[in-house]
C-alpha cells in the first residue's frame, strides 16, 4: 500500500509486517473467514500467521463476533469493575492455578514489563535474567538481544534504550541450565527474576529440552528469584492450561496476551495472591490504564476460552501433526508443540537462538514467496512460530502440503 509507507515508519505499525525479511511486498488482506484470507483483488489464502498468535479459532469465529458485538451495543467502559473482567479472570484462574490473582492490561509488552515491576518490588533487587532470542515486548529493559522483530532487522537490542536500563537485564542461554546457574552465581543475592518463553516462540518454536523448567525452577528458588512464565504466545495454546500445565512447573508470576482477548488489544500477569497484592492500590506497585480490561475484550476472550475444550485441542493438535510429518524434507526440520509449528531451513531443529541463528534465511525466503504465490500466508520469517486454528481442518493441510510439495 502506497499511502502507508508515507504515513507510518517503514509502512507499518509493527515491524515484522513490513515483510523486510522475506523482501517484496505484502498483500493488501482484507477478509478472513476461519483458516482463510482474502486480499483486495479477491484472491483467497490459507493464513499461518493468526494475527501473530491470537486467532486460535480461525478468523471472524461465530461465537466471537457475536460476543463483541453484544458487548459493544451494551456500551462502556464504565470506569469500573465490570462481570466481563471477572468472568474471564474465573476462567483463566481456574484453568491455571498458579495465578490466583491477576491484572488485566492492554499488551503483552506491558503485562512482562509490570510483571518485572511486581517482582523486583518483591525480592527488594534490581536485576533480571532474561534469554537470548527470548522476545517479551518491547518494554526498555526487555530489548536486550530480543529476537523476532527486533532480530529479523538486526538490532540486538535497540537505539533509544539507556545503557543503564539495558544494564539491569543479563542474558543466559536457552535450554541451558548451566549459564543460567553462571548469572545466578555471578549475581548473587542481586536478581529479582528470570523470565522465560516455556516453549521459545519468538525464534522460531524452540521446545524447552528435558528438565529445563524444572532446573530453573529449583535453580531460581534456590537463588530468591522469582521465575516468570511468559506465556503471552503458549497460554491457551498449547493445552487448556499452557504450557506451565503441559510441563508441569509452576512459575511465580505468569504473563499472558493474545489468545486471551480473542483477537483484540490484551495483556495479562498473575500469580500468588501475596505477590499481585503488591500491585496498586492494594499494594505499593503502581501500574495503572484507562482501557484496561475493557468490556469488548473481555467478552472475546471469554467467547474464546469457552470454545478451547479438551476436543478442541485434540482436533488441532491432529491436524498441526499432519502438517508436521508432511513438511518434513532433507535438509529441513519441523520443531512443534501442538498448534506452534516452525519449518526451519537447516538439518536439525534448533535448541537454543545460536543454532536458530544459523538456519538458511534465504531458502525460507524463496520458500515464503512460493508458498506466497501458491495461496499460503506464511508468517513473514524463519523466526517467527506458524499458527494453526481449529479451523484449520484437514482439507486445509492437504491443500498447504499439496502447495509445499511443489
Ligand atoms: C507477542 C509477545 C509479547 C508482546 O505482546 P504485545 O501484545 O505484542 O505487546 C510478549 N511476549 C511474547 C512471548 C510474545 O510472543
Amino acid at each position: 500500500m502506497i499511502a502507508a509507507r508515507t504515513l507510518f515508519p517503514g509502512g507499518v505499525n509493527s515491524p515484522v509486517r513490513a515483510y523486510r525479511a522475506v523482501g517484496g511486498e505484502p498483500p493488501v488482506l482484507v477478509r478472513g473467514e476461519g483458516p482463510h484470507v482474502w486480499d483486495d483483488a479477491g484472491h483467497r489464502y490459507i493464513d499461518y500467521v493468526g494475527a501473530f498468535g491470537p486467532l486460535v479459532l480461525g478468523h471472524a469465529p461465530a461465537e466471537v463476533v457475536a460476543a463483541i458485538t453484544e458487548a459493544a451495543e451494551a456500551g462502556g467502559p464504565f470506569g469500573v469493575t465490570g462481570p466481563g473482567e471477572v468472568r474471564l479472570a474465573e476462567i483463566i484462574a481456574s484453568r491455571m492455578p498458579s495465578i490466583e490473582r491477576i491484572r488485566f492490561v492492554n499488551s503483552g509488552t506491558e503485562a512482562a514489563m509490570s510483571a518485572l515491576r511486581v517482582a523486583r518490588a518483591a525480592t527488594g533487587r534490581d536485576l533480571i535474567v532474561k534469554f537470548e532470542g527470548g522476545y517479551h515486548g518491547h518494554a526498555d529493559s526487555l530489548l536486550v538481544e530480543a529476537g523476532s522483530g527486533a532480530m529479523t532487522l538486526s538490532i540486538p537490542g535497540s537505539a533509544g534504550v539507556a545503557r543503564s536500563v539495558a544494564e539491569q537485564t543479563l542474558v543466559a542461554t536457552y535450554n541451558d541450565l548451566d549459564s543460567v546457574d553462571a548469572v545466578l552465581r555471578a549475581h548473587s543475592g542481586k536478581i529479582a527474576a528470570v523470565i522465560v518463553e516455556p516453549i521459545a516462540a519468538n525464534m522460531g518454536v524452540v521446545p524447552p529440552a528435558r528438565g529445563f523448567l524444572e532446573g530453573l525452577r529449583d535453580l531460581t528458588a534456590s537463588a530468591g528469584a522469582l521465575l516468570i512464565f511468559d506465556e503471552v504466545i503458549t497460554g491457551f495454546r498449547v493445552g487448556p492450561g499452557g504450557a506451565q500445565e503441559l510441563f508441569g512447573v509452576r512459575p511465580d508470576l505468569t504473563v499472558l496476551g493474545k489468545i486471551i482477548g480473542g483477537g483484540l488489544p490484551v495483556g495479562a500477569y498473575g500469580g500468588r495472591a501475596e505477590l499481585m497484592d503488591l500491585v496498586a492500590p492494594a499494594g505499593p506497585v503502581y501500574q495503572a490504564g484507562t482501557l484496561s480490561g475493557h468490556p469488548l475484550v473481555m467478552a472475546a476472550g471469554v467467547a474464546t476460552l469457552r470454545a478451547l475444550t479438551p476436543e478442541l485441542y485434540a482436533g488441532v493438535e491432529r491436524q498441526a501433526a499432519r502438517l508436521e510429518s508432511g513438511l518434513r524434507v532433507e535438509g529441513a526440520s519441523v520443531a512443534r508443540v501442538g498448534s506452534l509449528l516452525t519449518l526451519f531451513f537447516r538439518g536439525q531443529a534448533p535448541r537454543n537462538f545460536r543454532e536458530a541463528k544459523s538456519s538458511d534465511t534465504d531458502a525460507f525466503a524463496r520458500f515464503f514467496h512460493k508458498m506466497l504465490d501458491s495461496g499460503v500466508v506464511l508468517p513473514p520469517s524463519q523466526f517467527e512460530a506458524w499458527f494453526v486454528s481449529a479451523a484449520h481442518d484437514a482439507s486445509v493441510i492437504d491443500a498447504t502440503l499439496e502447495a509445499a510439495s511443489r
